[in-house]
């Protein structure tokens, strides 16, 4: 079985921005599905025991979330470093 070699978790839809050209729908609303800082933890710890690939962190804009330094390092832990945050910022 092919491993994917990169995967991007959209860890929220909040956006501060509102560009007509978003993929991923993004706005100032959020949802109310958004995954809370435990279960991201877990999706990523699945995501690198089945496979330890390039995870890129985005959204939205994934530090509208307060606890993005958290998800941060608990990802470079289980990733090898192998992480990226996509941010407009
Ligand atoms: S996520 Fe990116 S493309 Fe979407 S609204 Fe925000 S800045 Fe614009």
């Amino acid at each position: 079985m092919n491993r994917p070699r990169l995967i991007a978790f959209e860890v929220t839809r909040r956006c501060r921005f509102n560009c007509r050209h978003c993929r991923a729908n993004a706005g100032t609303a959020g949802s109310e599905e958004e995954l809370s800082t435990e279960q991201c933890k877990r999706i990523l710890s699945s995501i690198a025991k089945f496979n330890k690939c390039v995870i890129i962190l985005t959204g939205g804009e994934p530090t509208e979330r307060d606890d993005v330094y958290e998800l941060i390092r608990h990802g470079r832990a289980v990733f090898c470093h192998n992480l990226i945050l996509l941010t407009r910022l």
